[in-house]
């Protein structure tokens, strides 16, 4: 890493590799020999539509995304797809929820605005989101419309580790903080979307991927902007897109091809990094980690001391080692480290080390 930066372990907007913000230094006053920075380029300019395209191909390369599905790039964020999901899907107008966060609480509020039926099929609430709801614990509708989870909860630290069997009904997925982090099976979801803010890209868009037999079917109250079906039309063109946002996204997907060597490898990097620190807090009695086991997500890692005030502390003092953004989210306490993509190894390393001399001088 740069001598002057240090290990950001925000949950996001997060940490980009070195090598993308150094390319997008050296293309920042005169792209490709256009004259311009990405910024000032207009979008409908052909050397922006290469931009453009080649994020959505390199997109397609790294998840393999079968021929069937569409990419989109649109604004509103993960937020804005919450409302746009069941506003793009609902043909009867029922669609189940499976509550395993905040975010995936957010998603089911928003839908239950719009839908005739959002149903909350599943929730692990009563264990404060500790844990990835069983199969037999689903109630799940043959007839929905579709089924939605939030495959990595960014703020409890739990992961879908087995996707939920819905039949035929499609399986719609928030993966913002997990998308890239390791390879998917495209075909098993109707719908897959995401900020692109955690493993992406800098804020700015969410990422739609979306099976083709799924478009067509939106709401007449739908906004245009966010109707999947025009804007697979357009290619994510029906008004100015996040121009800049959208070609840091085409270079973090070079670097995972290039530099990485595609998410069999990014995933290695990724189990590696959180096995050092779980292994750590298993070893100790000191910091605990409320996540089950098999629900533990390798993106964010949640753990504390059991002692608010000595987290308080804890949290203080990782800013004086040249850490940040180690707070846990209010709604859980204690700490939250994320790990994305872009945190190296050697930062979950030196996290380690300041944890061990924390507790030597806390114990
Ligand atoms: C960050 C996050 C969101 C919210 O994303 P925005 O782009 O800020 O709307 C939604 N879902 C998950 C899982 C997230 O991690």
């Amino acid at each position: 890493m740069l001598e002057n930066r240090i290990y950001n372990f925000s949950a996001g907007p997060s940490m980009l590799p070195e090598e993308v913000l150094l390319k997008a230094q050296k293309d920042m006053l005169n792209y490709n020999g256009s004259g311009m920075s990405v910024m000032e380029m207009s979008h409908r300019s052909k050397v922006y539509d290469k931009i453009i395209c080649d994020a959505q191909e390199n997109l397609r390369k790294v998840l393999s995304i079968p021929d069937n599905y569409k990419v989109l790039f649109l604004q509103g964020g993960a937020t804005g797809m919450f409302t746009a999901i069941p506003l793009n899907l609902a043909r009867t107008g029922s669609a189940d929820y499976i509550v395993t966060g905040n975010f995936s609480g957010g998603a089911f509020k928003e839908a239950k605005k719009y839908l005739k039926e959002a149903r909350c099929a599943g929730t692990t609430e009563s264990e404060n989101f500790t844990r990835i709801p069983n199969q037999d614990e689903l109630d799940l509708n043959p007839d929905a419309d579709y089924v939605h989870i939030c495959e990595n909860n960014t703020i409890f630290g739990t992961k879908w580790h087995t996707l939920p069997e819905t039949g035929n009904v499609p399986l719609v997925a928030d993966m913002s903080s997990c998308i890239l982090s390791e390879p998917v099976d495209v075909s098993k979801y109707g719908v897959i979307y995401g900020g692109a803010q955690k493993n992406m890209a800098p804020a700015g868009f969410a990422v739609v991927i979306i099976r083709d037999d799924l478009l067509g079917n939106a709401s007449d109250l739908c906004p245009k902007i966010w109707n999947f079906t025009v804007q697979a039309d357009k290619n994510s063109m029906l008004n100015t897109p996040p121009t800049y946002p959208i070609y840091i996204c085409n270079l973090v997907l070079e670097w995972i091809l290039n530099d990485i060597g595609g998410l069999e490898n990014m995933k290695k990097r990724n189990v590696e990094k959180a096995s050092l620190l779980y292994d750590y807090l298993e070893s100790t009695d000191f910091y605990k980690s409320a996540v089950q086991k098999d629900s533990r997500s390798i993106m964010n890692v949640t753990f504390r001391t059991g002692d608010d005030e000595l987290d308080k502390k804890f949290v203080a003092e990782s800013v004086e080692h040249g850490f940040t953004n180690l707070k846990g989210h209010r709604l859980v306490g204690g700490m939250r480290a994320s790990i994305y993509n872009a945190m190296p190894r050697e930062g979950v390393e030196a996290l380690i080390e300041f944890m061990k001399e924390f507790e030597k001088n806390n114990k």
